[in-house]
């Protein structure tokens, strides 16, 4: 089992089963709500089990996808595409150790010019 909350702990969760590698992604979207390049792991809605829910605020991030945030502290936690039954992660929420490790980076072509990436992760041109 592995645990996970926002910055302030107005949004606990427990994740109950196998969670994806993380995926760096740098598209706009997800450099304008993170701050930085979004690193994401992955996992069935019905693995996540939400123990502080109170700070947890949903909004429509596309056409197709939407994101949480807590609204009490700001951190970015959870994204869902229309009609997925799965949740992805900002890894960055989830309490050390995770035992993950970063797979892939996609959508580099919305990179931010500031950066270069110093993993050995695989390189992803698909969206
Ligand atoms: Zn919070
Ligand atoms: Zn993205």
């Amino acid at each position: 089992m592995q645990t996970g909350s926002c910055l302030c702990g107005a949004v606990r969760y427990e994740v109950h089963g196998p969670l994806r590698p993380s995926i760096g992604c740098h598209c706009l979207i997800c450099r304008k709500t993170s701050g930085h390049y979004w690193s994401a792991t992955q996992a069935a809605c019905a693995d996540i089990r939400l123990t502080e829910n109170k700070g947890l605020r949903w909004f429509r991030s596309s056409d197709t996808a939407r994101r949480a945030f807590c609204n009490q502290c700001g951190s970015s936690l959870f994204y869902q595409e229309d009609g997925q039954d799965n949740w992805s992660i900002g890894t960055g929420t989830l309490d050390n150790p995770t035992g993950l490790r970063t797979s892939h980076h996609i959508c580099l072509d919305e990179k931010g010019d500031y950066y270069e990436l110093a993993d050995d992760a695989e390189i992803t041109r698909v969206q």
